[in-house]
């Protein structure tokens, strides 16, 4: 049976996330998201996806909608569950890629950092690293889950680059060369 990957593209509905520069985060991460879930399925993995238009399956308040990502996860029996989001900052000069997980040292610490490795090398953005956060989505899903944030849309250098249809490409598929990474490497 192929591995099942749940990616969950952050916001959409009435929640747009993170705007700044001209861009509205839930579109940028549905772009990523879409694409990455290509990507996956390219390499054999069975993905589901939480949303695949702006506003599928989005429910209020946000709270609500969060558990619901990460019960369709766990009735679905996901094998990794990867939510994607665009970062902000009241600093225009903050940049860079982060992942978050639940807990540092754990299976899901360990397929971020591959993430992380993987978009580093291919895009050449800061590193800030492998991150802890009480994400709802993190605490309530029970398989390795990790939280990624594409770049700061408050910098206008990776303003440009998130509005890019070419980076967005370029970003879907290093995420999904570090997970295929970590995944085939029998972690
Ligand atoms: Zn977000």
């Amino acid at each position: 049976m192929a591995v099942k990957i749940f990616i969950d593209a952050g916001h959409g509905g009435p929640n747009p996330g993170a705007v700044g520069n001209g861009l509205i985060e839930e579109d940028i991460n549905l772009s990523v998201a879409s694409q990455l879930a290509d990507d996956l399925r390219a390499m054999g993995y069975d993905v589901r996806e939480y949303r695949t238009t702006p506003d599928e399956n989005v429910i209020s308040p946000v709270a609500a909608d969060l558990r619901k990502r990460a019960a369709e996860a766990n009735a679905w029996g996901a094998d990794y569950f990867i939510s994607i989001h665009t970062n902000s900052s009241t600093n225009p000069a903050a940049n860079g890629f982060e992942t978050y997980v639940y807990r540092l040292g754990s299976t899901s610490a360990r397929l971020a950092q591959s993430i992380q490795n993987a978009v580093i090398a291919a895009l050449g953005m800061k590193d800030n690293g492998v991150r802890q956060a009480n994400f709802s989505v993190l605490r309530n899903t029970t398989m390795p889950a990790v939280l990624v944030e594409l770049g700061y849309l408050s910098n206008p250098t990776e303003a440009l680059n998130l509005n890019s249809p070419a980076w967005q490409a370029k970003i879907a598929a290093a995420i999904a060369e570090g997970i295929n990474n970590f995944v085939s490497s029998g972690s």
